[in-house]
């Protein structure tokens, strides 16, 4: 059900805008919930369930929240380094260093555009998110050091 890197490559394209709120959308934000759930994800990307649209969730506690056709307006100088995993990528997981808050520009399931500021881990899966819609993944930021370093075997 979910798209691995290995086994797909719509995880390397860029996903499209999605340019109405129609009840075909709804029902793949309904789908992507669904997902997400079963798979006990913090965030989900459309492209990651084979859909190549502008849409992700970013799960908050017991809440998940809708963005369509998401920007990323400003990033904060201060940025942190978290390890990260991706159910597209099983059994990997990548340290990135990420904006610590940023401002965004999202659509909701209404069709109206909204702007906000998210900070903390709701900001870092928003941008890891975001990434899947341009077709980057954990993996792409793996240092080049570090791949190398992995190559020849060195620790
Ligand atoms: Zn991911």
């Amino acid at each position: 059900m979910i798209e691995t890197e290995k086994n797909s490559k719509i995880l390397r394209k860029r996903s499209k805008k999605i340019d109405e709120v129609t009840d075909e959308v709804k029902d793949l934000v309904l789908k992507m919930e669904k997902v997400m759930d079963q798979e006990e994800g913090i965030g989900l990307a459309a492209p990651q369930i084979g859909e190549l649209k502008r849409i992700i969730l970013v799960r908050e506690g017991d809440q998940s929240d809708c963005f369509i056709n998401p920007i990323i307006l400003e990033k904060s100088k201060e940025k942190d380094l978290l390890e990260e995993g991706c159910l597209s990528c099983p059994g990997i997981s990548v340290e990135i260093e990420r904006p610590v808050e940023i401002r965004i520009r999202a659509t909701n399931l209404d069709g109206e555009e909204f702007e906000s500021e998210i900070e903390g881990l709701k900001a870092r899966v928003f941008q890891h998110e975001t990434d899947h819609l341009d077709g980057i993944l954990i993996t792409d930021y793996i240092s080049l050091l570090s791949k190398i370093k992995k190559f020849l075997r060195i620790k």
